[in-house]
């Protein structure tokens, strides 16, 4: 079968495509035929070896993918051949015509949902809730500020809050992406390659700030964050990619605090939680995933470039 694989870590061209072995199911295993495959910033992370997690080479990346189970392999209860799923992770790798995922890594895909939709569903679903949930402790009415609605998370954090009865404010940097933010349920929105647009959410709230701050690129924003912040007020970090200064008075005051997140700790019951609100929202039409581009799998060099570069609107998703 074709797959894309990594013999050295680096930039996007070493990605390779090559003819690899059908993979098949030990027990407790499925074997899932890929239909499309989600491209996410840490895939490109991991690429160039700079993560805090090294697969041993080579290794086949991504974690994302939807597709129907071809095989199951002893003990398994949760899916049968045929089923449509999309995976949360997979034990070798998802830019690949095949997958091979644990049990417990593929969840049911409701009809109504298309397979590019499906490989659009786990990190950014999984992480947006996450963030605005478990660890923000969102409530309804609260204001939520998604710094960053364009891209895979943010559209998620969108429609979530929108669909919790919270008041959304999101940003993108380019009128396509501030476009779909609104469309996908933000009530304002805001540029953030705009001076002063910070401003706007100040005079948005009435001067109150927001109770939730789902911050995507944390190294840029976090010290203006902070002064943004209603009383009791919660950022959480769900990007960054450097270094960042910021005055702790700026919560002190109104007894805030900065949460960090990674999903990839998220414990096995939260996951749970996760993924059934995630069904529930699929298949009552509130959550839908938006593919801003697809791709074939050939082209996961391209993919992996393009999910870098500013513009964002929805998902990457690569077809096998
Ligand atoms: P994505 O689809 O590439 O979207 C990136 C988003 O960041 C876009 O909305 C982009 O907006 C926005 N952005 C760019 N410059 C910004 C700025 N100055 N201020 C605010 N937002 C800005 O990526 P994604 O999948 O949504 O992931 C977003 C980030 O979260 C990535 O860094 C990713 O690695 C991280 N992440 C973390 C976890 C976790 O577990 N903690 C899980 C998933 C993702 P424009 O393109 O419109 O400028």
């Amino acid at each position: 079968m074709k797959a894309i694989r990594v013999h050295e870590f680096g930039g996007p061209d070493v990605l390779k495509l090559e003819e690899v072995p059908h993979p098949s199911a030990s027990p407790g295993q499925v074997v899932v035929g890929v239909k499309a495959i989600g491209v996410n910033p840490v895939d490109t992370y991991i690429r160039a070896g700079t993560y805090a997690f090294k697969p041993s080479l080579p290794y086949i990346p991504g974690m994302d993918a939807a597709g129907v189970v071809e095989e199951v392999g002893q003990g398994v209860t949760r899916v049968k051949e045929g089923d449509r799923v999309y995976v949360a992770g997979s034990l070798t790798g998802t830019y690949a015509a095949k997958t091979v995922c644990a049990e417990t890594q593929v969840y049911r895909l409701p009809a109504k949902i298309h397979f590019a939709q499906g490989a659009a569903v786990n990190v950014p679903y999984a992480t947006a809730y996450r963030a605005i949930f478990q660890i923000g402790e969102a409530r309804a009415g609260e204001i939520v500020f998604v710094h960053g609605a364009s891209g895979g998370v943010g559209v998620a954090a969108v429609q979530l809050a929108r669909a919790a009865g919270m008041m959304v404010i999101g940003t993108a940097g380019t009128s396509k992406g501030r476009e779909l933010a609104l469309r996908e349920g933000a009530h304002h929105v805001l540029d953030h390659t705009a001076a002063g647009y910070l401003e706007q959410l100040r005079s948005l709230t009435g001067g109150r700030g927001a109770d939730i701050i789902i911050e995507m690129l944390a190294n840029v924003n976090l010290g203006k964050d902070l002064p943004l912040l209603a009383a009791r007020g919660r950022v959480v970090v769900v990007g960054n990619r450097g270094t960042v200064e910021i005055n702790a008075r700026d919560i002190m005051g109104k007894d805030g605090s900065i949460r960090g997140m990674s999903l990839l700790v998220a414990p096995a019951d939260d996951l749970a939680g996760i993924h059934a609100a995630i069904y529930a929202g699929l298949e009552n039409g509130t959550l839908r995933p938006v593919v801003g581009q697809e791709m074939p799998l050939a082209e996961a060099v391209r993919a992996h470039k393009a999910v870098m570069e500013p513009g964002a609107h929805g998902k990457i998703v690569l077809l096998p």
